[in-house]
Parts: C-alpha cells; sequence; structure tokens
C-alpha cells in the first residue's frame, strides 16, 4: 500500500458522502450485532429457518418468533461483478467496485463486498458483517485464509478504521494503559502518534521508553485546560485522523465516604468536561476531514467504562461520571456520522491499574486493552467490552438493568 498524497490546500475540498444508510427496523438487528463485531441472522424459533434479508416473519413458516442469532462465517462465491457505473455518490466516488453473490453455508445467499484476494467463483470465502461509513451493517467476503496485507484492500479500508499509514493522538500517555496504546497503534504501523501528557514539569515512569519510539511526539496536554486543548487542536486537528481519549482521573469513593464534592468534581472535569473540550476543539477539523480519500480522519474512540452501564457503588461518583460520558459521546457518535467518522466507545472492566488495586481478578491487563482497541479498528466495531467482566456486565445489563443493580448495590 502506498502512502496517500498531500493534501492539496487550493483544491476544492470534498464533502463527505454516505452509502444508502436507510434500514428497515427488522434490518438494524444486523447492524446491532455488527456493532459488536458479530455475524448474525434472523432465526426462526418454530421451524429453524434462517434468513436473509431480515423480515417481521419467517419466510417458510410465517412465525413472528424470530431471534437474531450467530451464524457460521463460512460461504460459498457463487457469481461476481465489477461496478464501473453507480448513481449513489458514495460509490460513485469509489469505483471501480467488486460484488459478489455468496451462499451461505447456513442457508441464505446474499450480495455483499468482495475483497480483492478472493478468488474468481467458484470459491471459499469467510463472511463479516461490518459497519460502513454510515454506521449501518453490510456484508464483506474475506478470504478464507487470512494474509499479511489483508487489510490494506482499498474496498475493506472504506469499513475499517485501521491504523496503518495513519496518524494518531492519544490523549494520555502517563497512564500504563496509555502507553500500552501507544506501542499497539505503532506496531499497527501509525505514522505517527502524538502522546498528550498533563503536567509537563513531572516526569512520569515510562516517559524516556516513549520518547525513544521514533513514531510518537510527545505534546503536553491537560484535557482540564481549556486554553490548552484549544492551542493543540489549531495545531495538530487538521493533521489526526485517529483520536483515542484515554485521559480519565479515577478515585475509589462512594457518596457517604468522601465529604465534598471536590473528587467528584475532578473526575467530571477529565470524565466528562474533557472529552466535551476535546470533542469542541477537535471534532469540527476532523468532520471537514471526512472525505479526504485514503487520508481522511475516521475514528474516535472513547475509553468509557462498564460502570457506565450500571453504577458500581464502591466507585460512585467515577460510575457517574462514565455515564456522563457516555451519554456524550452518543452526542458525538451522531455528530461525526455524516462525515463518516466512527466513533467507537471501549468498556473495559476494572482495569489492572493502582486503583483497582482491592479488587480481585478479573482484572483487565492494559495491553490487552490497546489490542481491544485496535482490534475493534481494524474489525469495524462500534462498541467494545474487553475482558470477562465486561461481558459478564454486558450480558446481564441486557438481560434485566434492573436485576444488575441491584445485584451490585448488594
Ligand atoms: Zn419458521
Amino acid at each position: 500500500m502506498q502512502r496517500p498524497k498531500r493534501k492539496n490546500p487550493v483544491l476544492r475540498t470534498r464533502l463527505p458522502t454516505l452509502p444508502p444508510a436507510a434500514r428497515s427496523r427488522a434490518a438494524l438487528g444486523l447492524t446491532a450485532a455488527a456493532a459488536l463485531g458479530r455475524f448474525e441472522l434472523q432465526q426462526c424459533r418454530d421451524c429453524g429457518m434462517v434468513q436473509y434479508p431480515p423480515r417481521e416473519a419467517c419466510q417458510k413458516c410465517l412465525s413472528i418468533r424470530l431471534d437474531w442469532k450467530p451464524q457460521p462465517a463460512g460461504g460459498e462465491l457463487l457469481a461476481q461483478t465489477v461496478l464501473h457505473h453507480s448513481n449513489d455518490l458514495f460509490f460513485r466516488e469509489r469505483l471501480p467496485w467488486r460484488l459478489g453473490l455468496v451462499k451461505l453455508d447456513c442457508g441464505p445467499t446474499l450480495v455483499s463486498h468482495l475483497h480483492t484476494e478472493i478468488e474468481d467463483p467458484p470459491s471459499r470465502v469467510h463472511i463479516k458483517a461490518m459497519l460502513d461509513r454510515a454506521g449501518q451493517a453490510v456484508i464483506a467476503a474475506l478470504p478464507e485464509k487470512e494474509g499479511s496485507d489483508m487489510a490494506d484492500d482499498r474496498q475493506l479500508r472504506e469499513f475499517t478504521c485501521d491504523p496503518k499509514q495513519r496518524k494518531v493522538l492519544v490523549t494520555d500517555g502517563k497512564t500504563a494503559l496509555g502507553q500500552a496504546l501507544v506501542k499497539e497503534i505503532v506496531s499497527a504501523k501509525a505514522e505517527l502518534v502524538w502522546v498528550g501528557y498533563a503536567e509537563p514539569w513531572k516526569k512520569f515512569a515510562g516517559f524516556d521508553e516513549l520518547e525513544k519510539i521514533p513514531q510518537v511526539t510527545l505534546v503536553p496536554l491537560d484535557v482540564t485546560d481549556s486554553k490548552n486543548v484549544r492551542e493543540l487542536a489549531a495545531e495538530i486537528a487538521g493533521k489526526v485522523d485517529i483520536v483515542v481519549n484515554n485521559a480519565e482521573f479515577h478515585r475509589t469513593a462512594g457518596i457517604s465516604s468522601r465529604q465534598g464534592v471536590e473528587t467528584a468534581r475532578a473526575e467530571m472535569d477529565v470524565n466528562y468536561f474533557g472529552l466535551l473540550r476535546l470533542a469542541q476543539e477537535f471534532g469540527p477539523a476532523m468532520r471537514s476531514r471526512g472525505a479526504d480519500g485514503r487520508a481522511s480522519a475516521v475514528a474516535w474512540i472513547n475509553v468509557l467504562s462498564i460502570y457506565a452501564l450500571a453504577n458500581f457503588p464502591p466507585h460512585g461518583t467515577f460510575s457517574a461520571s462514565k455515564a456522563a460520558a457516555h451519554s456524550l459521546a452518543q452526542c458525538l457518535r451522531a455528530e461525526m456520522r455524516p462525515a463518516g467518522v466512527r466513533v467507537v466507545n471501549v468498556f473495559p472492566g476494572p482495569i489492572d491499574d493502582e486503583w483497582n488495586q482491592l479488587l480481585p481478578p478479573p482484572k483487565v491487563a492494559p495491553p490487552a486493552l490497546a489490542k481491544a482497541v485496535v482490534g475493534a479498528l481494524r474489525d469495524g466495531i462500534e462498541d467494545v467490552y474487553p475482558g470477562d467482566v465486561a461481558q459478564e456486565w454486558l450480558a446481564r445489563w441486557r438481560d434485566n438493568p434492573k436485576a444488575l443493580e441491584r445485584e451490585l448495590s448488594a
């Protein structure tokens, strides 16, 4: 893959276009699963039929008892075509475009985007449900055997936010998680990583190691300081392709275990207002670069917490600040979507850091969390729940939020 060309500031900036985003309500089930990186289709509870496209009733027995169930991803490519013309603005700018008809092992036949490395039909393919730039699920067919440069595929890159050859800002390089993120992003071949650090007069553990990485540029960044955020944005917002906001303030406290509101305010100032400041300063510049071809802005990642879904009383005020940040992130997602910039929310369970020392395992190790973040960028996922604790909370929260609330407060 060649490096993207530099943008010519004299030429007209292309406005972002999105792929067709209209879906029926039934079809949103596919999107909900794809947002989590799953491939699910409707399956009839009465006759077991797997069907596609999604409908209100079973096409075989007309039962309305349809469940979204994970399906095997194998299939056979039956036919293919290459589009050289399209009336759709999004695809017109991206022609030629390869499409194919895939017969899934689980039954249905569907139209799918085809990776370049897939051989001519008949051939075996691996199906993936991915979110497109409009945030809706589409079906991509990939080769069964993963090649090393598979992510470089031009069509696939329209659906993913792979850090390769992109410029990334990590907002806090002081924490173990921040440093793990930087290393993971660098090993994913990012071109440049700006790493923010608050209180530049204090040297932090791991500083020298970060400084030695050639792709890394350390920048003073305190997300509680509006002026600082604005100045940094003025300098780099026009170049950042991916923002990873991992700046966090975390103390263990409920309501009655601490006097006053200082700690809670500090948590809100970093976890909630910090995100708001970054979004206000970096958001507009990134939105304006949503259509710069291969060099466009693609993703915004928020490291939230599984406590954003339901309050964990021993970390009560922290949970509240993350719930606020989650709500704001949903607003940011809606605002970034028209430009095709994906907002990825990460909901880890307790991270193995100094503020969770007294919690028993399982805890998410920072390198594992960093891997999950980069994996989400590569796979076109929108919501990430890394680790066993987060997965279990999510399952219980979906099953019955009230029961989870009661359980956590016990
Ligand atoms: Zn049926």
